[in-house]
């Protein structure tokens, strides 16, 4: 059985049928790459999936579990985390501030036993943890806000591994990067792999093929084709409709 399954999702806007009846499976420690043209409906998806937007058809199971009408907060609970396009940090708090309330949010009151010193250690010990494997270690007590673009991203990505998921949306961690920030990237995403399964949208070709087990092709808000790098560089309609001679090399 699959980590998780997306059903039949639909997402009309008005007359334009942004998810046509979208059916996807990520399997237990895949990293499934979503692709294709703007305006495919990339985005629309992944807020179908993280519950940001409501669907009109379909449902949603992670872990043999159906999320389809829970709120985005109860997906979370549920083990589905989401990295946002723009940024979700509060960018006048430190970047430990946020990790803290981040991980503060995951543990609840599963501390309770702890004394309140206790507590507060353990929650100092895994926001600091999180810093350090996503190489946020030597900027702790930055404001969030003074950091540079990469660095952002970092956190963004921190904070939603701060609900260990185990299934994580990226959508396009890469954007606006240049290529050391974007390799450096690539490198934090692939060592997320023996965590969390990941569903990766994003635009760099070079990225996706370094990253992706499997690689699914949206064209207006229809599943084209999926199937590993190979599958999709030899795919002649995916050539035609999206990638052009750019998956040819
Ligand atoms: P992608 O992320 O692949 O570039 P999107 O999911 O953002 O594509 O958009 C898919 C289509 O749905 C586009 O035609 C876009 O204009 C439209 N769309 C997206 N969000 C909305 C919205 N909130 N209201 C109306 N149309 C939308
Ligand atoms: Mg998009």
């Amino acid at each position: 059985m699959s980590l998780f399954r997306a059903e039949g999702l639909v997402k009309r806007f008005g007359g334009l049928l942004a998810t046509d009846h979208v059916s996807l499976a990520v399997e237990a420690g895949e990293i499934h790459a979503l692709i294709g043209p703007n305006g495919a409906g990339k985005s629309t998806l992944v807020n179908l999936i993280s519950g940001l937007l409501p669907a009109d058809a379909g449902r949603i199971v992670l872990d043999g579990v159906e999320l389809t009408a829970l709120t985005p907060h109860a997906r979370t609970r549920a083990g589905l985390a989401r990295c946002f396009q723009i940024s979700s940090v509060f960018r006048n708090d430190s970047v430990r501030d946020n990790l803290l309330l981040a991980v503060q949010a995951q543990a609840g009151s599963s501390f309770r036993c702890l004394s309140r010193r206790d507590a507060e250690h353990a929650l100092q010990e895994r926001a600091e943890a999180l810093a350090q494997r996503t190489g946020l270690a030597e900027v702790l007590e930055r404001n969030a806000g003074t950091l540079a673009h990469g660095l952002q991203k970092r956190l963004d990505l921190a904070l939603a591994l701060a609900a260990r998921p185990r299934l994580l949306l990226l959508d396009e961690p890469m954007a606006g990067m240049g290529p050391e920030d974007s390799q450096q990237m690539v490198e934090l995403i692939r060592s997320l792999r023996s965590e969390t399964a990941i569903l990766l949208i994003e635009h760099d070709m070079d990225a996706v093929f370094q990253l992706a087990d499997r690689i699914s092709v949206l064209v207006y808000g229809k599943v084209l084709t999926s199937g590993d790098a190979a599958h999709i560089k030899g795919h002649a309609e995916v050539q035609a409709v999206y990638l052009g001679t750019e998956v040819a090399g």
